[in-house]
């Protein structure tokens, strides 16, 4: 007896008795097979009345993927910006693009004292490192004072919160 080939519901031709998938001793082509499953979870859910308790289980395991997807990109923003992976990340949308500080020590400035510092026997690559450590330095110095001025101003702003709220 040859081995059956075709799907009992819509009749379609297999290439293997194995493609079929027995289903209540009926034997079903893939798709079928796939419609069945549909139609059989949908009657169940409906019948059963699981509907809202399973709309819910639905959205807590989309909230997890999200979770686990939000995680992984904050990793790969972490190794893009070589952030360690223990440091805090500002929350999305509150990332301020932080002003780049100036130096106040001019091209021309650089030079002079480039030149000094050859003039008094530092060489090549001493000058420049301590051109750009100075540069550094004071750049830092001004940040500073500019985050000092943020406060103040913060601070000052709070004063007059705080006045306009006794206020009657
Ligand atoms: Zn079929």
């Amino acid at each position: 007896m040859p081995m059956k080939k075709s799907c009992d519901k819509c009749g379609a031709d297999v290439e293997r008795f194995r493609d079929l998938k027995r289903v209540n001793k009926v034997h079903l082509c893939k798709d079928c097979y796939r419609k069945n499953r549909e139609k059989f979870r949908k009657d169940v859910i409906e019948e059963s009345g699981i509907k809202d308790e399973l709309r819910k289980l639905t959205n807590k395991l989309k909230n997890s993927n999200r979770d686990k997807i939000n995680q992984m990109a904050r990793n790969r923003y972490r190794k893009e910006h070589s952030i360690p992976f223990d440091a805090p990340l500002n929350p999305k949308g509150s990332i301020i693009k932080k002003e780049a500080t100036k130096s106040f020590i001019t091209f021309e400035e650089r030079k002079q004292l480039f030149g000094l510092l050859i003039r008094r026997g530092f060489c090549y690559e001493e000058a420049t490192e301590r051109i750009k450590s100075l540069v550094e330095f004071e750049k830092n110095i001004r940040q500073n004072m500019k985050e000092e001025q943020a406060k103040e101003k913060i601070e000052k702003t709070k004063q007059e919160m705080l006045e306009e709220l006794w206020r009657i």
